[in-house]
């Protein structure tokens, strides 16, 4: 039986009713893994040993009569999610032989779930970057067109989803590291809540807007990883005690808010096209009211977002000197063993990214940019809070653009940030943010739909990409030669 097409669920389904064994899931799954993988390079670490244990385990429980909500579903995780013992690299240089001392707490829950990790995906290093190519290993390509790229940074999250290596993975988002991949690659992928997932053995970008969340085909595999992964973690101090219930009223009626700023000057327009039919379908066969509004903050979110984003970053990312933490580059003293770590260790994204950060924390810069900037947050906040009272979600495109092409303006980093400008407001509001698929544009790419739902209303968002399946862009596969 050919598993590798078939859903989460339908996996799930078999794996319970005993009509397949994990272990020829592993054996399937890994056989196709390491013969695509050398065309896309969605993988960091490819862990057929750590498979393995996961289905071994999987195989006694299964035979005690129990029945774990992602039975023998392969996953693949960012590589920027610790596991004990095995490989945690950030796709960096300055950890490549890193390997974690425990499990991030969703690596725990896929565990009690049964799912079978299958290895680490590629991504920008330390999770800076929308293109995968800021990976110290290789960069990704896009499954739907190898010269172009698979975003970022969770490229290979959505990657390996696009190209049907798994049926699932983890990503992050800090600023749209993995709704924009989802769009670039055709497929779903959730930023929830901030609190909403446990941030728990996630290495630290920028910890006031970090998130873990799902890529998946459809929207029921998209429910079934995120009711596992969701929950309160007191190892999380930023985790918050709220239940995720994805029942949601089937009759009610949606009332989507198109905000005016996610359609001007800036826009592709196959975006905008396939945007708009995506709303006109909304409208006619999803019981869905739309209203215009307006963010007039969102113009400031790029430059306030990466103003904090940097500075929480050359922070956190303090610690990698060679000493406690990251490979070691001998220097002629202790100072220049750091400075040599550092030099080494880190790419250049990563180098200008703490150096911005380390001068906006600067004294004498700390208000005119770093405070600022919190001030701006405010605002934007403010903003989205004023469109909730009007609508139950907020619509637009997930990126500017339908295809980004592989070794493009490597020279000018200003331009990717830009390409940031409808994802960055969830992560600073905290808000969940999906992108679903909704068509190709011009030269064939995929195009995604973001839905951006109040806090904590996870539910709305992922009742609204169920009222969408019929429009009939999920589970889609990229043919790989
Ligand atoms: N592209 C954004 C950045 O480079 C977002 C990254 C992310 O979400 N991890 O910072």
């Amino acid at each position: 039986m050919n598993l590798i097409n078939l859903t989460a669920q339908e996996i799930k389904t078999k794996v319970l009713n005993l009509e397949i064994s994990p272990l020829d899931i592993v054996e399937q799954f890994l056989n196709n893994i390491e013969q695509k993988d050398k065309t896309i390079g969605a993988f960091a670490h490819i862990d057929r040993e750590y498979a393995e244990i996961c289905a071994n385990d999987l195989e006694i429980r299964l035979k005690k009569g129990e029945k774990p909500a992602l039975a023998g579903i392969p996953i693949a995780i960012k590589d920027n999610i610790s596991r004990k013992g095995y490989l945690t690299t950030c796709c960096s240089l300055s950890l490549k032989d890193y390997k974690g001392v425990y499990d991030a707490t969703v690596v725990s829950k896929l565990r009690e779930a049964g799912a079978i990790i299958v290895g680490t995906t590629n991504m920008d290093e330390f999770a800076m970057g929308s293109s995968c190519e800021n990976s110290a290993l290789h960069p990704t390509k896009n499954p739907w067109d190898l010269n172009y790229s698979p975003g970022g940074s969770s490229g290979g999250s959505a990657a390996c989803v696009a190209g049907g290596l798994v049926p699932l993975s983890l990503g992050s988002d800090t600023g749209g590291s993995i709704r924009q991949p989802a769009s670039l690659c055709g497929v779903l992928g959730l930023k929830p809540s901030y609190g909403r997932v446990s941030r728990y053995g996630l290495v630290a970008f920028a910890s006031s807007l970090d998130q873990i969340g799902s890529f998946a085909r459809n929207y029921q595999d998209l429910n079934l990883l995120t009711e596992v992964i969701s929950g309160y973690d007191k190892k999380d101090s930023t985790s918050v005690q709220k239940d995720l219930n994805l029942n949601f009223d089937k009759d009610k009626t949606i009332t989507v808010g198109i905000p005016e700023e996610y359609f001007s000057d800036g826009l592709n327009t196959d975006v905008r096209i396939k945007v708009e039919e995506a709303l006109d379908y909304l409208t006619k066969n999803a019981n869905v009211k739309t209203i215009p509004i307006s963010l007039p903050s969102l113009k400031y979110a790029i430059a306030t977002y990466y103003v904090i984003a940097t500075a929480e970053a050359s922070s956190n990312l303090g610690r990698y000197d060679g000493m406690h933490y990251g490979t070691r580059f001998d220097g002629e003293n202790l100072t220049d063993s750091f400075c040599q770590s550092r030099t080494n260790g880190f790419g250049d994204e990563v180098q200008r990214r703490i150096m911005l950060g380390s001068y906006v924390l600067s004294s004498g810069y700390y208000d005119a940019y770093y405070v600022k900037a919190l001030k701006v947050r405010r605002l934007i906040a403010n903003d989205f809070q004023d469109a909730f009272t009007k609508c139950d979600v907020i619509i637009g495109p997930t990126s500017p653009i339908a295809g980004l092409k592989l070794n493009e303006d490597v020279d000018d980093p200003m331009s990717k940030f830009l390409l940031d400008i409808y994802t960055v407001s969830a992560n600073l509001v905290g808000l969940p943010g999906l992108s679903v698929p909704c068509g190709f544009g011009d030269k064939n790419h995929p195009i995604g739909l973001q839905i951006i739902g109040n806090s904590f209303d996870e539910a709305c968002i992922l009742e609204l990409a169920r009222r969408f399946e019929n429009a009939g862009h999920n589970n889609k596969i990229a043919e790989i030669a």
